[in-house]
């Protein structure tokens, strides 16, 4: 018996499927089994031909688990209530279980299960509360001996970098105020030059002495660059 309303026959579909679902699936996998290997082979091949299917889809998931994630932790940074959705971060209070498993690194490689069992875990932070809860493990450089090498040299030198352009810009944020030394960045108003490295070590004084004269580096806090970085 055809139904003339779609609406109605959406509802009777779903009802069908409700009822039957077990019975369905059974079905469903005697089916995938017999014919496992043109089904993969037919997958395979859709996938080859729209990359764009499987992107679209990871977008998707990764929007509908954030709004998730937002919407169950309350929609507001737990430390300072920040509340703009679009820039909160998930933050891992303990060391769980699930997420140091660290094969899976992105919230839509998680399943729903998964992501229900970390819940108790997770907190939401803004960005400026979310790298200062970081900080310690970041900074954690000891200056025992005068002389440093490899790693320590360079986290050495991209510090008494930051320092520099810190003080030269004013110490504060430009957009709030915000005047948390250790966590501002640098923002290129016009973009970054063309030969400006993204490692700090790697950018000659002379060519952060010429961006700050050109007006094109200001300084931000995390909240505001992440602002300014919308994702698309
Ligand atoms: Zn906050
Ligand atoms: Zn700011």
């Amino acid at each position: 018996m055809p139904y003339k309303d779609p609406e109605e026959a959406k509802r009777h579909r779903k009802e069908y499927y409700l009822r039957n679902r077990d019975k369905m699936n059974v079905v469903k996998h005697a089916y995938y089994l017999k014919h496992k290997a043109e089904w993969r082979r037919r997958n395979y091949a859709q996938r080859k031909k729209h990359p764009e299917w499987r992107r679209a889809y990871r977008r998707r998931m990764h929007q509908r688990k954030r709004n998730f994630l937002i919407n169950s932790l309350g929609g507001k940074c737990s430390l300072c209530g920040f509340s703009e959705n679009d820039i909160l971060e998930v933050h891992h209070v303990k060391n769980d279980p699930v997420w140091t498993k660290r094969d899976r690194t992105r919230m839509e490689e998680f399943s729903w299960s998964q992501i229900k069992l970390m819940l108790p875990n997770l907190k939401l932070l803004c960005p400026n509360c979310h790298h200062l809860s970081h900080l310690d493990k970041q900074n954690r450089i000891q200056y025992r001996s005068s002389r440093l090498y490899g790693k320590d040299q360079r986290r050495r030198i991209k510090q008494r970098k930051q320092e520099f352009i810190i003080n030269r810009l004013g110490g504060e944020c430009s957009k709030c105020g915000y005047a948390t030394r250790y966590i501002l960045e640098v923002h290129h108003v016009n973009g970054a030059p063309k030969h400006w490295s993204r490692h700090l070590t790697s950018v000659g004084y002379s060519k952060i002495e010429s961006e700050i004269s050109n007006g094109n580096l200001i300084l931000l806090c995390p909240n505001c660059h992440t602002s300014a970085h919308p994702a698309s």
